[in-house]
């Protein structure tokens, strides 16, 4: 409970600071404000701040008293392309842009973590590298901050970090070990027929009606080709073609999302993707040509992390807090890249945002009206920080 005592007491300094980021959210790859804030607090904190070039997004280092292993902590800072509707007095104030998933919460606790740790360098045995990344919505900044040499002093042991969780009571958290995000890649068809008077279809090859079987042949794979046993979604968000209702257009363009628990299966669907495109198209006189988008692998919590994590939370939050039987979820998150990068060492855990008494904190990631409660600062504070003491320590 000492660490617990330690968050209290700069909780209303971080509170602000997560007020000030709630107010003015960045999209992905977009956050400057954001970044000088960052990295404004880590300068006070006394953490060192790596001038890795990145246009935004931040690293930082605590180096400790004692030589060891590199630990890295990692949280998200973008937000989402939504209108505010909580009504909080420290909403949004950049129209049709918030934090409507959290990572105000993530970057303000990760700071505290940051003042924390500073604090207690002398005891750690081993440095933390303190990861402020970019672009999690959009899925590519963990690969856009590694390509820029995010991990150029040495690659950590492990990698940590949390998301909200509006679907589980604050004060808990939920630790799965093993699978726990499926992958998320996305999918462009382009299906060409032969355009034409809609009032002749004989003279034309119609992209529309291919696309429309295509989509339909399409969900097939995931109903009678896939093993039931390993889930699978595949969904196309997005058609585009045509300019009127009498007019059969020469192309059609679909975009989709493939999600999996296994790479071995999402190579597979990928490539299948492609393939009944292909053939399906050819059938009736069209082609279709597929682009993939790769992008981030599912991520897998290794036991050693989730027994640290356990401990930590069994220490910080007191007994019975720590859920472990929950579901993998086919949502996606790229910290994936990161726990791939550090040979799947490494855990993300799900921090309860779910307040009693205050409905609007129960809603759901990505909801306008959802309200991640300051309160979850304390746990996630706390938690980051426990497990950074404990990996870090010489009798662990
Ligand atoms: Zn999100
Ligand atoms: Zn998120």
């Amino acid at each position: 409970m000492e660490i617990l005592n330690e968050a209290r007491a700069v909780y209303s300094e971080i509170q602000a600071v997560r007020h000030q980021l709630h107010r003015c959210p960045e999209l992905g790859h977009r956050e400057v404000e954001t970044t000088r804030l960052i990295r404004a607090c880590l300068e006070e904190y006394g953490a060192e701040v790596l001038d890795y070039g990145f246009p935004t997004g931040l690293a930082a280092r605590i180096r400790g008293g004692h030589p060891g292993k590199l630990l890295a902590l990692r949280e998200d800072i973008d937000a989402l392309p939504i209108l505010e509707n909580t009504g909080l007095p420290f909403a949004s104030q950049t129209p049709g842009v918030c934090h409507a998933c959290g990572h105000d919460v993530h970057t303000a606790a990760l700071l505290g973590c940051a003042k924390l740790l500073a604090r207690r360098r002398e005891e750690l045995w081993g440095d933390v590298l303190l990861i402020f990344q970019c672009g999690e919505e959009t899925f590519d900044g963990a690969a856009a901050m590694l390509s820029r040499g995010l991990f150029r002093d040495g690659t950590p042991h492990a990698v940590v970090g949390f998301h909200c969780a509006p679907d589980l009571p604050l004060g808990t958290i939920s630790i799965r070990e093993g699978i726990a995000n499926a992958s998320c890649d996305s999918i462009r068809l382009e299906v060409t027929g032969k355009g034409g008077h809609g009032a002749h279809p004989e003279l034309c090859v119609d992209p529309v009606v291919l696309s429309a079987g295509l989509l339909m042949q399409l969900q097939t794979l995931v109903s009678r080709n896939n093993n039931p046993a390993d889930p699978v979604v595949l969904t196309f968000g997005e058609i585009h073609g045509g300019t009127a209702p009498n007019i059969i257009p020469n192309t059609v363009t679909l975009r989709g999302t493939l999600r999996t628990l296994d790479n071995d299966v999402r190579r597979r669907h990928l490539e299948a993707i492609a393939q009944i495109g292909e053939d399906f198209c050819r059938t009736f006189g069209g082609s279709c040509t597929a682009a993939v988008e790769l992008g981030v692998p599912p991520l897998v919590n290794d036991p050693e992390s989730c027994r640290l994590l356990h401990r930590a939370a069994d220490r910080v939050l007191g007994p019975d807090c720590v859920e472990t039987g929950r579901a993998p979820s086919m949502g996606s998150d790229d910290f994936s890249c990161l726990l791939e990068e550090c040979g799947n060492r490494g855990v993300q855990f799900q921090l309860g945002t779910a307040q009693e008494g205050l409905p609007q904190s129960g809603l759901g990631l990505h909801v306008a009206e959802n309200i991640f409660p300051d309160e979850a600062l304390l746990p996630g504070i706390a938690l980051l920080t426990q497990f950074a003491l404990d990996d870090l320590s010489p009798n662990r």
